[in-house]
């Protein structure tokens, strides 16, 4: 995913001395002076309008403010000695930056009800114009000091991060399996096991049975392919040289976190990141959908076309089929296979060799064959 950033907003934070709104920039309290201390936390006004201001937008830029080590103050990165007592920052503490503070607040924002005397106030308004309340909802009492409860718009902004993310598909399911699950699985188990006992059984146990042979048969075959037009499918810069394309289509071809040429940029919901300075960062996570050209194209290609076989019997000469190849034909492939035929009590059986049998399949001759379960021949001792 690549972050796409849409602008610098202003962000808030409340006065922990009298509850005052104060604009993110503001380094002191606009209602009490109380200068802002370093734990507290920035958050999203109600609604968020992006910078244009030059000077504001180099502010936001800047990166996290310092807190001076020796009072506290807080000053902007770019100063080199503290704003109230010339300290040096260089050992001063940056303020935390990259917190996901939630969904980008670009709609107008409805005006806030002061909760103690009704007046409907402006939705930036730092007190309330009338009776001059705070219009911060209320905080838990006491527990003031570094230890303070995370503000309301922490664990809101948190959700809200979330929903601007893909859900993560987890599959709840790949927990405990019930105990019925689990006899079912052993009792499948079992019967596999038994089943493949079965099988190496029928396989490797053996009768023996008296047969005697009725000669060879031998078959050699030679694999013919032909030079034709085969039509497939590929991307335009993956088509093989020679070949004739045909349509083509668009098609995604793949996602990328960087821009391209020919991609669609897919984004999510803008939202807004704490940069330390009192401004927020919008941004946006996007992926880009690359389309390509997906063509049909005709190559030629070689493609079996034709087996040539020749079939003979022991009291022949082994020979291969005869040949003859046309211009665009070529040779893909020789085999030979031998049979030797027996006839027993229970009827014929073929068994496949090599060309020894010529030797020793002879016809009248009398064997002992090995047949496993499925009536198979394992071997092929003479008989005595
Ligand atoms: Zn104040
Ligand atoms: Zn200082
Ligand atoms: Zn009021």
């Amino acid at each position: 995913m690549a972050k796409k950033s849409l602008g610098y907003t202003e962000l808030e934070w409340t006065c922990p001395n009298c509850d005052t709104r104060n604009p993110g920039a503001k380094k002191i309290c606009l209602s009490c002076g109380s200068p802002q201390p370093d734990n507290v936390e920035f958050h999203q006004p109600a609604q968020e309008t992006l910078i244009t201001d030059e000077k504001k937008l180099a502010e936001a830029k800047a990166g996290p403010d310092v807190h001076c080590h020796y009072c506290g103050s807080r000053n902007s990165a770019t100063a080199k000695t503290c704003s109230q007592c010339g300290a040096d920052l260089s050992e001063g503490e940056k303020r935390k930056a990259g917190k996901v503070l939630g969904a980008h607040r670009d709609k107008a924002a409805p005006p806030i009800t002061c909760p103690s005397c009704g007046a409907a106030n402006a939705p930036d308004a730092p007190k309330c114009v009338q009776c001059g309340a705070s219009l911060v909802s209320p905080r838990p009492a006491a527990a003031p000091g570094p230890a303070a409860p995370p503000p309301a718009p922490a664990s809101s902004a948190k959700s809200k991060h979330k929903s601007h993310r893909r859900p993560t598909p987890q599959s709840k399911t790949s927990g405990g399996m019930s105990t019925t699950g689990k006899i079912v699985l052993v009792g499948l188990t079992l019967l596999m096991c038994a089943i493949l006992a079965g099988v190496v059984m029928l396989l490797t146990r053996t009768s023996d049975v008296t047969a005697t042979a009725a000669g060879v048969t031998w078959t050699r075959s030679i694999i013919i392919e032909q030079l034709q037009p085969v039509t497939r499918q590929g991307w335009r810069d993956e088509i093989p040289m020679g070949a004739v394309r045909g349509e083509c289509t668009q098609k995604l071809r793949r996602e990328q976190d960087q821009p391209a040429a020919n991609a669609v940029e897919v984004c999510g919901t803008p939202y807004t990141v704490d940069t330390g300075s009192g401004f927020g960062q919008v941004v946006q996570d996007c992926k880009y959908q690359v389309y390509d050209d997906f063509c049909q194209y005709t190559s030629q290609e070689w493609q079996r076309v034709n087996e040539l076989t020749r079939q003979g019997d022991g009291g022949m000469a082994l020979q291969w089929p005869a040949l003859s190849l046309a211009e665009n034909q070529r040779e893909a492939g020789r085999s030979e296979t031998f049979l030797c035929t027996f006839n027993t009590e229970s009827g014929i059986k073929n068994y496949a060799g090599g060309p020894d049998m010529l030797e020793w399949c002879q016809p009248g001759s009398r064997w002992i064959l090995k047949v496993n379960g499925l009536g198979g021949i394992t071997d092929v001792q003479p008989a005595r």
